[in-house]
């Protein structure tokens, strides 16, 4: 269906609201987008910052608009994890089927080059303005140096929220009768970390893999830049025995890499001197509704529901809101009243479900980890899995290769949960685990 053409602003030149202007453009739209930081391809940075894993959802926007092609030449594939285990050599798990690879990608090159698209498509953009306030019913936005400064005031027909986890546009709507808000801190905080390339620009660690190290209540991960280097992200609690707060010099920061990460060791002059010099972050879990103001004002991505990192979703969540409204345009055209109320209808059980996974991606990494009964269930689900592709899918594959809703996974993934606590139970399942009675009791309770 076609649209009438709309003067619309979004806040914030992230990787949802550059991605959504490039959506809007095609739609024939005016698109403004704002944003309060410098213009990100001006900034000075060494393309080592954040970087992130893409998954068929990702993908999936990318191709409705025809950039998969250009993002992935910036991007590199990681088809297993490798784990390194304390006191064991490193072995990799193969993330999926063949071909199945997540991609990782710096936030930052990522966004300059989403930011190039969206201006060549025609949005145009507002770097250095900070938007401070909304008048929610007139879509009208007021921006400015200060609080107390004096503000400039534009209007538009349409405002999208994109301004990420602490939204300026959802402040507003909070203050709304019957607004729905909820945040949550988690007590692990993160520091990124780099791992520069070899001397002829190789990478130190194999390139496709997604390197852990899991290690109870703590966990060092690293992901591949095109440049050779690796972007590692230490979690690590904020207080405790092994903590930020414990870790109070370089020294201290060097013995702790020695004791926990032997096989990084060379290494360590990197990691020790990066973890004074790079700052810890927190990480929230952000929930609200409604995210929408009749046919005014929405939210998108991280300002309608912000996760923790543990299941590599937040992007790719992102971009599928803006897909699925995407969808809803075609379908509704002129009556962004139903295109909006549809959209977080459809939207929310969803971030949601994938705010409750990563959550508890979050619990098993750091607790579970070491739980030999935990283990012992993993081991059957995948040998079962791998007997039965047809009947069981993990989560994990529901998640991250699949365009099914992120609901359906958490539900199908409760009701395997209740099979293995079953299964469990049976006597001696830890020498029997890969038996045919076993696979017949998986089978069984399946059918039921
Ligand atoms: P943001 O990236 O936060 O962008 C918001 C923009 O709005 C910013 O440019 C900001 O300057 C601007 N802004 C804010 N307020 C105002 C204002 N008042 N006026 C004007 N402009 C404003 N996701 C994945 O899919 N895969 C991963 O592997 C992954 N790993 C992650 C690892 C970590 C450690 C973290 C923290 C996150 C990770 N994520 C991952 C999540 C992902 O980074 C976010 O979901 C994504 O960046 C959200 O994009 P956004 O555009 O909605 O918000």
């Amino acid at each position: 269906m076609t649209q009438t053409s709309k003067n619309i602003a979004i806040i914030g030149s992230g990787l949802v609201g550059s991605l959504l202007a490039i959506y809007l453009k095609k739609r024939g739209h005016a698109v403004t987008v704002f944003d309060r930081r410098p213009d990100i391809r001006t900034i000075e940075f060494s393309g080592r910052s954040i970087n992130l894993a893409m998954s068929n959802r990702g993908w999936r926007a990318l191709r409705e608009v025809g950039l998969e092609d250009s993002i992935k030449e910036i991007a590199i594939p990681l088809e297993k994890r490798a784990m390194h285990v304390n006191e064991k050599p490193v072995y990799f798990q193969k993330y999926g089927k063949d071909g199945e690879a997540i991609w990782s990608i710096s936030r930052g090159i990522l966004n300059r080059k989403m930011i190039d698209l969206a201006e060549e498509s025609g949005a145009k953009f507002k770097f250095n303005e900070k938007v401070w306030d909304i008048d929610l019913p007139e879509a009208k936005l007021f921006t400015g140096e200060t609080e107390k400064s004096e503000w400039k005031e534009y209007q538009y027909d349409l405002i999208f929220g994109c301004d990420g986890a602490f939204s300026r546009v959802r402040h507003k709507m909070q203050r709304r009768s019957r607004f729905d808000y909820s945040q949550s801190f988690i007590n692990v905080g993160y520091k990124e970390l780099t791992i520069p390339p070899n001397a002829d620009g190789s990478h130190k660690l194999e390139k496709n893999s997604f390197h852990i190290w899991p290690r109870g209540k703590f966990m060092l991960i690293a992901m591949p830049n095109i440049d050779g280097s690796f972007t590692c992200t230490l979690f690590l609690p904020f207080e405790g025995p092994v903590s930020f707060e414990s870790i109070t010099n370089t020294k201290e920061a060097q013995e702790f890499f020695k004791t926990y990460f032997p096989n990084v060791r060379k290494e360590i002059e990197n990691l020790a001197k990066d973890f004074f010099k790079n700052p810890t972050s927190a990480m929230v879990t952000m929930k609200c509704y409604p995210w929408t103001y009749w046919n005014k004002v929405a939210l998108v991505g991280d300002s309608a529901h912000a996760i923790v990192p543990f299941y590599g979703q937040g992007m790719n969540a992102g971009f599928e809101d803006i897909f699925v409204l995407n969808g809803l345009i075609g379908q509704y055209g002129d009556d962004w009243e139903t295109i909006f109320s549809e959209y977080q209808k459809q939207r929310k059980p969803n971030a949601d479900a994938i705010a409750e996974l990563s959550y508890r991606n979050f619990v098993e990494m750091s607790s579970k980890t070491a739980d030999q009964k935990f283990l012992l269930q993993k081991k059957i689900e995948k040998w079962f899995s791998n007997k039965h592709p047809d009947k069981w899918i993990p989560v994990y594959s529901r998640v991250t290769f699949s365009d099914k809703p992120y609901a359906e996974a958490l539900a199908i993934g409760d009701m395997q949960e209740k099979i293995m606590k079953e299964v469990m139970q049976l006597p001696d399942i830890a020498e029997k685990w890969d038996s045919e009675e076993v696979e017949k009791k998986i089978l069984a309770l399946l059918d039921n």
